[in-house]
């Protein structure tokens, strides 16, 4: 149960402040030369955490871009790209009272509301968690509903398996209910031989979310899945993150998904990529990227329009799809 004093600060109102707007500086070493840099976005990545994680870079995006940008930072390597947009997921209840600040914070941050499978508590959502996701929710740089899901390792038992099954039935109501048109986020992690992206379809389809636009987070499943995934969801997309620079464990799956369904993630201040200091943060996409045109063997400036547009597509960051 949460203590009341934490249940009040789901529903304080903040004010809403003005979004501070950050103009992309040429870094020093490429001055004059930014119109020619590709463009990125960080589809996933906990910004509540990354500005106070231990041995935090920066409690802002641009002070951890000032910081990781400097040549020779052992935050890198970085290759200059502009990073244009962030997509936070406030996945932790106990951090959704920072979800106004950070958005607001710069503008090329973006948020997504939900619970993940590890916060899980009762077996219902409280009426007061559902009331501070909906007014995160309606915030007009909410552009998604997540991370939620099933989480195998976090609860390998069959007491907490149930619980997040039922809870992740609630969640899905919740969002299915405020007729919400934005993207939702998922999260399903276990062995390959623990079915939970089979499990974790057969709930969305249940509940009638299939045709919404779906980012599967950190995907690990087989080709098996990403079959059923693709011929139930019209337009669900695939998240990979740095894990994917440390292994060949994932080229065959990210070279068996068609490109119009993949997106990059960082997934930090978790899952630094190969040979990055801890903690991550959202410039590192760029190496997940790069591995992804490597594997996909496609030239750098194609893969990264190419899955800008998936990540446009699917939480629509810009009305308008980009080019
Ligand atoms: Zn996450």
């Amino acid at each position: 149960m949460f203590q009341s004093s934490q249940e009040e600060t789901f529903l304080v109102h903040i004010p809403t402040s003005k979004r501070r707007k950050v103009i992309p500086q040429p870094h020093s070493q490429m001055s004059g030369r930014l119109e020619s840099l590709l463009d990125a976005a960080d589809s996933h990545c906990h910004l509540d955490r990354c500005f106070a994680a231990p041995g935090a870079i920066g409690d802002t995006l641009s002070a951890i871009e000032n910081s990781v940008t400097q040549p020779g930072s052992e935050y890198g390597p970085i290759r200059f790209f502009n990073l244009r947009a962030v997509i936070s997921n406030f996945c932790d209840p106990k951090r959704w009272h920072l979800f106004e600040n950070i958005i607001n914070e710069d503008n090329r941050i973006y948020g997504t509301i939900g619970y993940h499978p590890k916060y899980l508590k009762n077996s219902f959502v409280m009426s007061s968690e559902r009331m501070r996701m909906m007014q995160c929710l309606d915030n007009k740089y909410c552009l998604g509903f997540g991370e939620i899901g099933l989480d195998h390792y976090h609860g390998p038992d069959n007491q907490s398996i149930r619980l997040q099954v039922s809870n992740l039935y609630d969640l899905l109501d919740i969002y299915s209910k405020s007729g919400s048109n934005k993207a939702l986020v998922l999260h399903f992690r276990g062995d390959a031989d623990s079915g939970v992206y089979h499990k974790g379809l057969e709930i969305i389809k249940e509940c009638g979310v299939q045709n919404k636009r779906i980012h599967v987070h950190c995907f690990s499943g087989s080709r098996n899945d990403v079959m059923e995934w693709c011929r139930a969801c019209p337009s669900a997309v695939f998240g990979f993150t740095g894990i994917i620079t440390k292994t060949t464990q994932y080229d065959s799956i990210i070279e068996y998904i068609p490109s119009n369904r993949i997106v990059a993630e960082t997934d930090s201040p978790m899952l630094s990529p190969y040979n990055c200091k801890s903690p991550n943060h959202p410039f590192n996409v760029v190496q997940v990227l790069d591995k992804i045109a490597h594997i996909k063997k496609m030239k750098r400036s194609e893969l990264y329009s190419k899955v800008l547009r998936n990540t446009n597509e699917t939480y629509r960051i810009w009305r308008e799809p980009r080019e």
